[in-house]
Parts: structure tokens; sequence; C-alpha cells
């Protein structure tokens, strides 16, 4: 296993590319620490391919260093590399059985046979596959054939990381819940290093330790779930994390006030923020409370959608759209105003969070 350090990295496809500025990964300089699990999330296009595929060898960055511990493995082949690839469609040998696929990483590396067994033994016990040891594995369903993927990854005591590009894409609805927390045992027990690629937020957020948080090209944040939640350092973090995600309100500082909708909200600290940037505050549906007229920003109410435990409220506050999410029992009334929690409002300036304020 290895930490994995981006040191400076950025990428365009094509030098002409490189000459417009146009770089599909924007300057990356990160630790991936040894044994942590981590996920790469956002939308399509993002980049996250390309970053994945920087670390495991299948394309050189046009600028940075990459090192596997204090070993700079930037040109280094993926053989090479010593790292283990779950895709979104598995690679296995559909004519051997599962054992022998399991065996195979370890008959290459001339392993002794004994100790192929007891390995091969050890993984179709945690994967839950000895029932199916000596089947081939043509016929088994998509998500036995992924967890052979993984486990020829895991067999392996030299592999320095195991890297899934959207590895539960074939995988069938209710067989990915069962899946992900099968993978998130797995390294527990193993302490792999493990990177998830994945545009689906509930993954990355149950997979992972630390999530990886990419939008155009750029890392915007990096984070423990709970971090990405209660702290988002960009807008598009509290939008894409979250359901609904965080309302981004756009605002006008005065002193010690943010100043929207014809009405104040008090702003504590005193960071700078530069003249002419663009401000706006953030604030997730979970903290804007709808209380009586007169007593908050004035809104009108457009939808209530009802999920049981709780209903989420579709208003318009000077034209802007907001979200509140309302607990089960209390009211929604019909004439409203909207509310900030003040510990969970964050102010942005060009997109990003101003540290020390609000
Ligand atoms: P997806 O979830 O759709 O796979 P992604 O987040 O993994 O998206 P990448 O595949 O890394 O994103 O793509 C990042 C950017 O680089 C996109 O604008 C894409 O069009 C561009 N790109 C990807 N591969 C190439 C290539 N071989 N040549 C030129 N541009 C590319």
């Amino acid at each position: 296993m290895a930490a994995i350090r981006l040191d400076h990295i950025r990428h365009a496809y094509t030098p002409e590319l490189a000459r417009a500025g146009t770089y599909a990964l924007r300057e990356v300089d990160h630790l991936f620490e040894d044994g942590g699990a981590y996920a790469l999330l956002g939308p399509s296009g993002c980049g996250k391919t390309t970053l994945l595929n920087i670390i495991s060898g299948l394309l050189t960055p046009s600028e940075g260093t990459l090192r596997f511990d204090e070993r700079d493995v930037t040109t280094l082949t993926p053989e090479a590399r010593n790292i283990a690839q779950v895709f979104q469609f598995p690679v296995i040998y559909d004519t051997m059985s599962v054992a022998d696929n399991l065996a195979f990483p370890l008959r290459n590396r001339k392993v002794p046979k004994p100790e192929i067994e007891r390995r091969v033994g050890d993984m179709l016990r945690r994967l839950g596959l000895e029932a199916k040891a000596g089947r081939r594995a043509q016929g088994l369903t998509a998500d036995e054939k992924q967890k052979i993927s993984l486990g020829r990854g895991l067999v392996r005591s030299d592999v320095n990381a195991i890297l899934f590009d959207e590895p539960l894409t074939v995988i069938d609805p209710h067989m990915k819940w069962q899946l992900r927390s099968q993978l998130k045992e797995l390294h527990r027990q193993f302490r792999t290093t493990m990177i998830y690629v994945t545009h689906d937020q509930t993954e990355a957020l149950t997979f992972a330790e630390k999530v990886v948080v990419m939008t155009e090209g750029q890392v915007v944040q990096i984070g423990t779930p709970e971090e990405l939640f209660e702290r988002p350092r960009h807008t598009f973090v509290g939008y894409f994390i979250g359901s609904p995600g965080m309302n981004v309100l756009p605002c006008r500082l005065e002193g010690e006030d943010a100043v929207l909708a014809g009405g104040r909200v008090r702003l504590g600290g005193g960071a700078r923020v530069a003249s002419g940037a663009r401000t706006e505050l953030g604030i997730r549906p979970e903290f804007v409370r709808l209380v009586p007229r007169g007593q908050g920003l004035p809104v009108q109410v457009r939808r209530v959608e009802d999920l049981g435990a709780e209903r989420v409220v579709r208003a318009e506050l000077d034209g802007q759209k907001i979200v509140s999410i309302v607990p089960e029992g209390v009211a929604v009334p019909t004439e409203a105003d909207v509310a900030f929690a003040p510990e969970a409002l964050h102010l942005y300036a060009d997109s990003w969070l101003v540290e020390g304020r609000a």
C-alpha cells in the first residue's frame, strides 16, 4: 500500500489545448493518505476519470509529479505501479473458474502454491463466493463478477492502491447498497488505499472517508462528508451535496450585514471581501425556518412536497428560488417569512467561502 502524492499536477489533452489554457484537469496538489478510502465526485466531464487515469498510469500528466510514497511514478506504466483497477464493466476471465480468476494475479507473480490456496480460500469466504469457487465465471451475475474484480485486487499483498471507476453502474439497484456496504467493510479489514470515481453523491458519501469534489476540471473541496455538508468551501459543493442542495442567494454587504430581498441578515466575524467581488449567502434548506409574517424576510410559498418525515417547501424570495425543509408536525403558514439559523449561514465571494465570517 502507498500514500499517493499529486504534486502540482495539471493536464491538457493536447499541446494546443494547453496553450489555450484549456485544462481537463486544473492544478491539483494533494496527498491521498496510505490506507484511506477516497471518492472523486462530480458531474460528467468534470475531470474525474482524467485524474484517476493519471494515478493509474493510463495517462501521463502534462505537468507535475506523481509519487507513490517517495517514489516518482509519473511516467511508469500501470503494471509497474502495482495498482488494481475495477471498471464499470467487470474485467474477468469468463472461461476460468471463480477460484482461478482470484488465483490468476498470484500465479503471475509466482506466489507459492500453498500461499495461493490460503489467500484465495480466504478471499472466497470474505466475498461470500465459497459455494461458487469451482463454477465458471461466465454464468455469474454482474455483482458477483464485480466482486471477483475487486477480490483480484485484494488477494495481492503488493498492491499499492485499488482504483474504482463507477464500479456499480451495471449492478441492479437493489444489489448496489449491499455491494457498497461490503466494499466498505473490506476496506476496513484490509486498509488498502482505495480511490473511487462516481457522479453519485450517495455512493461517494457512504463509501469514502474523504470526498474530493470536482467541477469543470477543478478540485473545489476535499473533506469528510460532514465537512462538505456543514462547511461547503465553494457554492458548487453546497449545491451538489445534499438533497435538495444548499440555497445560494445573491446579497450585498453593508458593514456587518448582508442585504438581500429588502432585508438585512446579521453576519458575524470580520473577514475581508475584495471590493467588486460577487457576494452570496449560502444556507442549507434544513436551516431555513418558516416564520409568521413580519418576523423575517417575506416569501411566497409555491409548492410543498410531503416526504413523510419532512416536507420540502419551495418558495420565492424576492424573485429568487428558496427551499426550506420543514419537520413533520410543524405547520407551513401560507403567509410566511423565512428566518435563517445564524450558525448555518455561509458567506461566499466569487463562489468561494469567506473564512472567519458568517
Ligand atoms: P464522466 O463522468 O462523463 O466520465 P469525467 O468527470 O470522468 O466524466 P473526464 O472524462 O475526465 O470527465 O473528462 C474531462 C474533460 O476532458 C471533458 O471535457 C472531456 O471532454 C475531456 N476529455 C476526456 N478525454 C479526452 C481526450 N481523450 N481527448 C480530449 N479531451 C478529452
